[in-house]
């Protein structure tokens, strides 16, 4: 079948989506601007769209053989994948395995001590309210998913834990923490967004780098080296 992109449905600040001829497919174009702070911070990251649209292929493909269902269709280009059209429930999905970032900080912890089991959080979607974090009885009493759909949820972020671990390892990098989305697609909860370096906190196994966001939140540097490195690793495996 041939792809065609249709009228632009939604523009992110990492992603636009379009239509595609098919209405249960819709076509992802990843872009290199980066943001942080919730848009405070404002920049590009060179090739990044490339890095996080062929790191996400990768890990969705993965996780569908591992039997995670995602709505990964087929990689189009470089930097667009087809995937399957479904309505986001706007909750961010957080699991931390180690802690940083936002809760070392909110919690006053220094950064880097082992989560055991892993911290399951939940952020309403909203950037004009900096994605509040919520639990399961404001998800419930605000009608945003159902009682059902959260343990579905909760168990697939877990499953997806244990695989993006376990891969992230094979290419020497720790999986410190990382956010997804889930939408409804013929019934049925799938994984959305994107899985990749601006997503996923991933620490160098041998020298404790960061190989993510941070290297750009944080004024790091090194930032697009980063990156490419990332999906040299993962291309490898
Ligand atoms: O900032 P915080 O520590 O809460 O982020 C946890 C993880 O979720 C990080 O890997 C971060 O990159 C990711 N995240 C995200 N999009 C957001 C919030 C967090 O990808 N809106």
């Amino acid at each position: 079948m041939e792809w065609n992109k249709g009228a632009l449905l939604y523009e992110g600040k990492a992603k636009k989506v379009y239509e595609s001829d098919d209405q249960r497919y819709v076509i992802v174009e990843y872009k290199d601007d980066a943001t942080a702070f919730n848009g405070e911070k404002k920049g590009q990251i060179k090739d990044k769209r490339r890095v996080n649209n062929l790191i996400s292929a990768k890990m969705f493909g993965i996780l569908e053989e591992r039997g995670i269902p995602t709505h990964y269709v087929k990689t189009l280009k470089d930097h667009e994948m087809v995937v399957k059209h479904c309505d986001i429930i706007p909750v961010e999905v957080i699991v931390r395995n180690v802690a940083a970032g936002g809760m070392a900080k909110k919690l006053g912890i220094d950064e880097g001590g082992d989560l055991i089991p892993p911290v399951v959080e939940y952020c309403l979607k909203s950037d004009s309210l900096s994605d509040p974090m919520i639990n399961d009885d404001h998800i419930r009493a605000l009608g945003l998913a159902t009682e059902e759909e959260m343990e579905i949820i909760r168990s697939l972020s877990l499953r997806i834990n244990e695989v993006l671990k376990e891969v992230y390892l094979k290419a020497g990098l720790g999986l410190v923490d990382f956010k997804l989305e889930f939408g409804r697609h013929e019934g049925e909860i799938i994984l959305g967004d994107e899985i990749s370096p601006d997503t996923c906190r991933l620490w160098d196994i041998k020298t404790g780098e960061s190989m993510d966001k941070d290297r750009f939140r944080r004024d790091l540097g090194y930032v697009e080296e980063a990156y490419q490195e990332v999906l040299k690793r993962i291309s490898a495996l």
